[in-house]
């Protein structure tokens, strides 16, 4: 008989999943991925048909499906006929095609694998509502009344929402000028090419929107308003030479691992090498770095140097760097640091009062916009709360907030922790909601290979 697996969340992490638990399989196997989405593989951020939204990562290595072959997208882009259809994705720094072409990738194999001999995988597109164990395995009960039934489940859902700012729920609730969620598609269409924007958040949502807009001709100011103020970074031209990284002598605090990060790129910037080689290393072994991180240093990283991080880990792919380096030189891009205060909207507008980081108390800066684009990202703290599933797993005790309240609590190998912290048998959590054990797993790199670790996991019986 098949290994039964029910994936709930068919994104790239559910899809990534499929694909390994299939390529390693040598018995058979039968895999059902619940998804509302029309296709599988996609999800959030490969869900687009915007041509400005790209990759920011270089096809090779890192954004390969199969860490044993780092050129594999590379490769696909042409034979799939991609690069020839779209050549702007060949820059001096790599391939970095349209996040829709990675989609087809991701999808494409994801249905080759599908039809291998020993594998059987489903798609039921819907959305799961609840979760329950009895003594043959899991259940997985839909939305629409369908239930599933699995040897194993493994819970790969994603980003939760971006949440609103106060002043801004409450002056724009309702109101068609705010955007709350800019990847809906055609979420950005009503926006005017003279129109004023207000972005809220400056990291690489931001850059995708400003890309996006000047892409259409939009011509309008835009604001970007952000605690910090600190924008994602470029890639670099030549290909960073590695850096030796910790070595066994991992950072055991948050300043500590500031100031050898910090000290690694002064050197390798006086030694003409680019600070990415630095960043790069500390990415490549930033979860063995989280893992020895005691909690109370994991949260003083998160308060104190978490947006320097992200604004110097998660960069932008050339052709959005561009669009961002373009607008802010012709001043049609402002990012500001600090916070909304207060939003008056009217019949003609929408006045914003921001309290700017760093300045006198009390002196703020006012602007008049046309439009608010809201750019935050996943709320902290959401991951369960905001995904009904999640939620009543949480209260049925089979799953719990992890210590940091990143996302799901799991241990080492990926299997959830119900409210005890007992590892539940054959529940496992793949992608972003297991990012507060793991760290740094946002991206497709760690996604591919917590993916992988799990699929051969869950095949030799755990
Ligand atoms: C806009 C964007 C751009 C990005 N660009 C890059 C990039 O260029 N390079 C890079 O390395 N990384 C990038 N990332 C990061 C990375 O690739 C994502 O974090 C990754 O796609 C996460 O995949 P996921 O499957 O965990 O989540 P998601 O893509 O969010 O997929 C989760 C899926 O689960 C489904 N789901 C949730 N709950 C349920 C339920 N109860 N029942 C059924 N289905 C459910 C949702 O419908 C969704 O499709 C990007 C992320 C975003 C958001």
């Amino acid at each position: 008989m098949a290994l039964r697996v029910a994936v709930v969340g068919g994104g790239f992490a559910g899809a990534a999943f499929a694909i390994h638990l299939v390529r390693l399989a040598s018995t058979p196997v039968a895999v059902q991925l619940i998804e509302q989405r029309a296709t599988p593989g996609l999800g959030l951020a490969y869900d687009s048909t915007d041509p400005a939204h790209r990759m920011n990562i270089p096809a090779a290595p890192l954004s390969t499906l199969y860490l044993d072959q780092p050129e594999h997208h590379h490769d696909w882009l042409e034979q799939s006929g991609a690069l020839a259809a779209d050549p702007d994705m060949a820059t001096p720094r790599g391939r970095y095609p349209r996040r829709a072409t990675y989609g087809a990738y991701v999808a494409e194999q994801l249905n080759q694998h599908a039809q291998r001999p020993h594998a059987e995988v489903q798609h039921i597109r819907a959305r799961a509502r609840s979760l329950a164990r009895d003594a043959v395995g899991w259940r997985v009960t839909q939305e629409d009344g369908g239930v599933v039934t699995a040897d194993a489940v493994v819970l790969a859902t994603g980003h939760p929402p971006a949440a609103i700012p106060g002043p801004l729920a409450a002056a724009l609730a309702g109101d068609a000028r705010l955007v709350p969620d800019p990847w809906v598609p055609g979420a950005l269409d009503g926006i005017g090419p003279q129109e004023d924007v207000l972005i809220v958040g400056t990291g690489l949502t931001m850059a995708d929107i400003v890309a996006s807009l000047r892409s259409t001709g939009h011509c309008g100011r835009i604001v970007a308003v952000s605690r910090r103020g600190l924008r994602p970074l470029g890639n670099p031209i030549l290909p960073p030479t590695p850096w030796a990284g910790f070595g066994g002598d991992l950072p055991r605090t948050a300043l500590s691992l500031l100031r050898r990060v910090r000290g690694a790129a002064r050197a390798a910037m006086a030694a003409g090498e680019p600070w990415q080689m630095i960043s790069s290393v500390v990415h490549g072994s930033g979860q063995e770095v989280w893992a020895v991180l005691p909690l109370v240093e994991q949260r003083r990283f998160l308060r104190h140097l978490g947006s320097f991080y992200s604004a110097h880990r998660f960069r932008m792919g050339p052709q959005v760097q561009q669009a961002v380096e373009d607008a802010l030189i012709s001043g049609g891009l402002e990012v500001i640091a600090g916070h909304v205060r207060g939003v008056q909207a009217d019949g003609v507008g929408i006045s914003v009062t921001l309290a700017p980081a760093r300045a006198p108390v009390g002196l703020t800066l006012q602007r008049r916009v046309d439009r608010v684009v809201i750019a935050t990202g996943p709320t902290p703290g959401a991951t369960i709360a905001a995904n009904p599933l999640l939620a009543a797993a949480c209260e049925a005790a089979l799953l719990r907030q992890d210590a940091l309240g990143l996302g799901i609590d799991v241990d080492r190998n990926s299997q959830v922790l119900d409210v005890a912290g007992r590892p539940q048998p054959g529940l496992y959590v793949v992608g972003p909601p297991a990012r507060g054990i793991f760290g740094d797993l946002v991206g497709v790199p760690d996604i591919v290979r917590q993916a992988q670790t799990v699929a051969a996991r869950l095949l030799a019986g755990g």
